[in-house]
Order: structure tokens, then sequence, then C-alpha cells
């Protein structure tokens, strides 16, 4: 994977604030819903999570150990849509 991923680690769950809102650009584009691309590496899988009805967080679960990990929108935060996760 490319080393220009963010890095994200420690135990337990994570909150990851996003940006969102008017000016950021929403890689799902028009057509669908906006999601995030998450590498979980203890899976060595590359899963596409999709933002919740609410709008408010998108939560990712690990394909192998089932850790979730909650990216939540916000006001403040990172324009970053894809991460790196070891769990
Ligand atoms: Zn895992």
């Amino acid at each position: 994977m490319p080393r220009a991923m963010g890095q994200a680690g420690g135990q337990g769950d994570w909150r990851i604030d996003l940006l969102a809102g008017d000016g950021v650009a929403e890689p799902g584009g028009s057509a669908g819903r906006p999601w995030l691309g998450v590498y979980f590496k203890c899976a060595h899988a590359y899963v596409r999570v999709f933002r919740n009805a609410a709008g408010t967080a998108y939560q990712a679960r690990c394909p192998r150990c089932a850790r979730t990990i909650r990216f939540a929108v916000g006001a403040a935060g990172t324009e970053r849509r894809t991460f790196e996760v070891s769990c």
C-alpha cells in the first residue's frame, strides 16, 4: 500500500474526525453514498466503508478480528479519505 496512507494505531475503538460539508470532495461522487477506503493490516484486506444513514460517521469492521473502528464526521478533522489500520 502507498506510504502516503494515513497511519492510526493504538488499542480499542478509534475515533477519527473527518471534515465534512461544502468544499470537501467525496470520492463516492454524486452517484452514491460517500465512502472511505480502510486497509486492515491484520486481515490484509482493503475495505470500502460507507457513511451511515445519518451522515454522522463511518463504521469499519475488520474482516478478520471484527474490531470496529469509528470514523466520526465533524467540522474539524482530516480531509484524508484512506486509512491504514493495525488491529
Ligand atoms: Zn483486525
